[in-house]
């Protein structure tokens, strides 16, 4: 196992954003591991006694297991993120499972020290609180999505959300995945996914969708993806490149008043052009 002086403290925008004294509460308790595709980061009631920060283009997506064998995905955490305690204080049992999606390293840390670290830092406190806020947003418009959206628009919106953490436009996903993840039919996904072809939205390659056109999908989508992206643009300050990978958030100031937020943390750049 590596010290924690020999772990990069880069690649996750949470742990990216925090001022020196932040990163010296948690560094001593940082392990990093590489998670291959399929790793059950945890499952439905175990003890979550484990944060993970997914590195680079690692992702994990929560995923909700129903009687006869159905998943269905309720929310994506790629380097914008983290997982396991961020809602709740950690130590509870957790409510969905926890997969990754998207194989590559992560950072780990026992989720007491996390809590301790919260409790000692304001500004480390006020980061999580905003970031549980933006994985809820998310949770909930994926309520809202899965119930009212049809599924070429339900596929369209995860696309989108893989790019916003992957940055390109070949996105790793195979079909037994994204079928998994939307909890349909391989055969009836294969149907959608030929739809959203003919459409000039994608090309399905192996082992790969291309997504071929950001704009157009956008427009294509349901409002699901924009919504959920823009509270946390707003809500982390975060900013893009312009073809939507998510680039850093912001810190909180140490002077900074929780109402003074929005005057304080426009939308970055990008976001505010498109
Ligand atoms: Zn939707």
């Amino acid at each position: 196992m590596p010290s924690h002086n020999s772990i990069p403290f880069e690649g996750n925008l949470l742990l990216d954003a925090l001022g020196a004294r932040d990163r010296a509460l948690l560094a001593p308790h940082l392990v990093l591991a590489e998670c291959p595709r399929g790793t059950v980061l945890f499952e439905v009631d175990d003890d979550v006694s484990q944060v993970t920060f997914p590195l680079h283009r690692t992702i994990a997506a929560l995923i909700v297991p129903l009687r006869g064998g159905r998943t269905v995905e309720t929310a994506t955490v790629g380097h914008e993120g983290a997982i396991g305690g961020v809602v709740s204080q950690g130590y509870l049992p957790a409510f969905t499972r926890c997969v990754v999606q998207i194989e590559g390293a992560v950072l780990r840390m026992d989720a007491d020290r996390l809590r301790e670290a919260k409790r000692a830092s304001p500004t480390l406190d006020d980061l999580f609180v905003r970031y549980a806020d933006c994985l809820l947003a998310q949770i909930l418009q994926s309520v809202a999505c899965n119930a009212a959206h049809p599924i070429e628009q339900r596929v369209v919106r995860w696309l989108l959300s893989l790019q916003d953490r992957l940055g390109t436009d070949a996105l790793p996903v195979t079909q037994n995945m994204l079928a998994s993840m939307l909890g349909v039919g391989r055969s009836y996904l294969t149907g959608v996914l030929g739809t959203l072809q003919d459409q000039g939205l994608i090309v399905v390659g192996r082992g790969r969708i291309h997504l071929l056109d950001r704009t157009r999908a956008e427009a294509a989508c349901c409002e699901c993806h924009a919504r959920v992206r823009r509270h946390f643009m707003s809500v982390m300050g975060a900013v893009s490149t312009p073809d939507g990978e998510i680039l850093a958030v912001e810190a909180t100031a140490v002077s900074s008043e929780p109402s003074s937020r929005s005057e304080n943390c426009p939308p970055g750049p990008q976001e505010a052009a498109r």
